[in-house]
């Protein structure tokens, strides 16, 4: 099958000339799918995707097998992928996480923590500052190692059992985790909550405190349907690197919806609109994504993959 078209690009004022897409469907998409992919159809789904003009591809994650059985594969994989010519984050929980992702040669990696006690208890079993805590000593040995560090940050705007979460809350977290080491923090809708106006307020906010929007990533959910317009106001306030997930793969755990990630073909659809290189062929990634729904045995949510994939069959 081919699938094919572009919408008219109309640049408006006060965008970023350029957005890199952090894409998370390998990691963050297939963790939270429920069929298991074969390690060969992950690998090949990495290519794919950089071969698609992706340059920041999230592979995997060094948490224990038990915990994310979708992922237990990671030995086997990233040596697969590690030659590409991208960059191949990948998650790591703790030190054991990190020591197994350094032995394979990763030098990117990422540590997921939480803006909220009620989540760093649920996910971490541990508060807020015992997670930072643990996370210490991963940063500094990966920047130790010559490695960059990005720092998930989940629930930045509401929790599912705290509720709404309050900016400065945030703001305390991202600090700790920047002191600490990160080059990069990535802020989390994980429940898929926030709207433009509470974005604005976060990344105004996270500016008082001096932290540099080029730090700062946006990780948005689409539960609400509110994924694109938050994107756009991170935009216009400064921010060039956006979290998505091909195809949207990854469901919403947390709020029980079938719609989670922003999937990546819809931001570039919009991007490519604004008149924003992100250097990927949209083609060529709702390809890939067609292909990896056939694996899931479910078609994606993604609106531009289904608007293009049923234009020509
Ligand atoms: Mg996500």
């Amino acid at each position: 099958m081919t699938v094919g078209g572009l919408p008219m690009a109309v640049p408006a004022e006060g965008l970023p000339a350029r957005v890199r897409i952090h894409e998370v469907g390998a990691r963050d998409g297939l963790q939270n799918e429920k069929v298991t992919v074969p390690t060969e159809v992950k690998a090949e789904f990495i290519r794919r995707l950089a071969d698609a003009g992706l340059t920041t591809i999230e592979a995997t994650s060094f948490v224990h097998p038990r915990w994310v059985p979708q992922l237990a594969d990671a030995e086997q994989l990233f040596p697969q992928v590690g030659d590409l010519p991208v960059d191949l984050p990948v998650l790591v929980p703790n030190e054991r996480g990190l020591d197994r992702a350094l032995a394979l040669g990763a030098r990117r990696v990422a540590v997921f923590a939480s803006a909220t006690e009620s989540f760093a208890k649920a996910n971490l079993n541990r508060t807020v500052d015992e997670a930072l805590a643990m996370f210490e000593p991963v940063v500094s040995r990966a920047k130790a190692q010559g490695g960059h560090v990005r720092g998930y940050l989940s629930m930045c705007f509401g929790d599912p059992w705290e509720g709404p979460v309050p900016v400065p809350q945030v703001v305390r977290v991202c600090r700790a985790l920047r002191d600490m080491g990160c080059d990069e923090l990535s802020l989390g809708d994980t429940i898929g909550v926030a709207t433009p106006g509470h974005v604005r307020a976060l990344l105004t906010a996270l500016d008082a405190e001096r932290i540099p929007v080029e730090a700062l990533g946006v990780h948005f959910h689409d539960t609400y349907g509110q994924a694109l317009a938050n994107t756009l106001a991170a935009l216009q306030q400064g921010v060039t690197t956006v979290d998505a997930s091909a195809g949207g793969l990854g469901g919403c755990p947390y709020a029980r919806s079938a719609t989670g990630n922003l999937a990546t073909e819809d931001l570039v659809w919009m991007l490519r609109g604004l008149g924003i290189d992100t250097g990927v062929d949209l083609g060529r990634l709702t390809a890939t994504s067609v292909w990896m729904a056939e694996h899931l045995g479910r078609p994606s949510p993604s609106r531009t993959v289904r608007a293009l994939s049923h234009k020509e069959q």
